[in-house]
């Protein structure tokens, strides 16, 4: 039988690495755009005070998968998914070619959501999603740093990821002012006293926060960067964390049923009983996408028993918390996931 999997993030390694235990005859091929290995991504938000974080965040590279009888195909793209002869197409930078499958694992995870209002300025600012996203920006940084300058950061968006990455520059040495449309910081996730806390915390470590911002774009004028709100103010870099989105574009093309992510029932298996969806970009019946570290291990470790015949039950998501990686921010209260 044909596995294939697509994306070598926790969903698809996690998946990969326990049907391979639970199914040693299997032949099983993953497909990834990435050429770096498998990565840490939530260690991206720890990218600016750890000097090593390019090699110290790869957890596992590509050629101990392939020992492992991973068959992984890095650097390319999956291009579409032909339903009728179960085949995909992959496009990579030396082949283009067609696979067959039996079964086919989507777990492409998301990608940075740009509100419509930015995309237009998208050569202006920079996104933290992927290790490719830390490279540049680290490069950016490091040109700053060699002209002995302490560069001066926008974030846009007080959520998780923006809070993380405004308190690790700040803790770097970078000047940082982090703009947010609401009233609180990680509204959705903490309790109003544990905002009240984190904003106490940023602010300690030097950030300017500046909330209730409605930021309508960016300009460039001269070498800075303008945040175009009531009061427009240059910056040498801008970061936009504004949350996430499902990569679904594939599987919408290739007919299957999608909402925020791609739809799956309790096995998450999509409308097409041949595909599964994992991950980030899996929708399951409730309407929720469990976009954390320890529901999706469990959902890739659930679905290997579940394909090898080992699992009976539905998957059930289990209990789990988080914690905002911010440098000395602790909350009171459990998170809201
Ligand atoms: C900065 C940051 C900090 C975070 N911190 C935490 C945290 O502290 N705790 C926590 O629980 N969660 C955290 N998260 C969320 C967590 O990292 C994600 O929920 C998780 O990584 C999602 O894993 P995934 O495998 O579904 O997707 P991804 O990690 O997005 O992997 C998908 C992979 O698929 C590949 N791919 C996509 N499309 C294609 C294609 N067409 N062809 C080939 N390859 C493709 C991508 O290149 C990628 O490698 C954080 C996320 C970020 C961005």
């Amino acid at each position: 039988m044909d596995t294939v999997i697509i994306g070598s993030g926790i969903a698809g390694i996690s998946f990969a690495e326990k049907y391979r235990l639970l199914a040693p005859d299997a032949k099983i091929t993953l497909i990834t755009r990435e050429n770096d290995g498998y990565y840490s991504r939530p260690l991206l938000s720890r990218g600016f005070t750890k000097n090593d974080i390019e090699q110290s965040i790869i957890l596992k590279t590509f050629d101990k998968l392939r020992e492992n009888r991973i068959n992984v195909i890095s650097g390319a793209e999956v291009t579409a998914i032909n339903r009728n002869d179960q085949t995909i197409a992959i496009s990579g930078s030396c082949r283009e070619e067609s696979l067959h499958y039996n079964k086919l694992v989507i777990s492409q995870g998301s990608a940075a959501f740009i509100p419509p209002p930015f995309k237009p300025y998208n050569r202006l600012f920079f996104c933290l999603n992927s290790l490719a996203d830390l490279k540049a920006l680290r490069k950016f940084r490091q040109g700053f740093l060699n002209d002995n300058r302490k560069p001066d950061w926008a974030i846009i968006g007080g959520g998780l990821i923006g809070c993380e990455v405004a308190s690790d520059l700040a803790v770097a040495g970078d000047n940082v002012t982090l703009f947010h449309a609401m009233g609180r910081l990680m509204e959705r996730q903490l309790a109003e006293e544990d905002s009240v806390s984190l904003l106490k915390v940023l602010e300690d470590s030097g950030i300017k926060v500046l909330l209730n911002q409605n930021v309508q774009g960016f300009t460039k004028q001269d070498e800075k960067v303008c945040v175009k709100t009531d009061v427009a103010t240059g910056f040498d870099g801008l970061i936009v964390a504004c949350g996430f989105k499902p990569r679904t574009g594939l599987a919408e093309k290739a007919g299957l049923e999608i909402g925020r992510g791609i739809k799956v029932n309790q096995c998450l298996q999509t409308t097409d009983d041949a595909i599964y969806a994992l991950g980030d970009i899996a929708e399951l019946p409730n309407g929720k996408l469990y976009a954390y570290i320890l529901p999706i291990r469990s959902q890739a470790f659930w679905l290997a028993g579940f394909i090898s015949g080992q699992e009976k039950n539905e998957w059930s998501p289990p209990v789990f918390s988080t914690k905002a990686k911010v440098h000395g921010f602790e909350a009171a209260h459990p998170y809201n996931l």
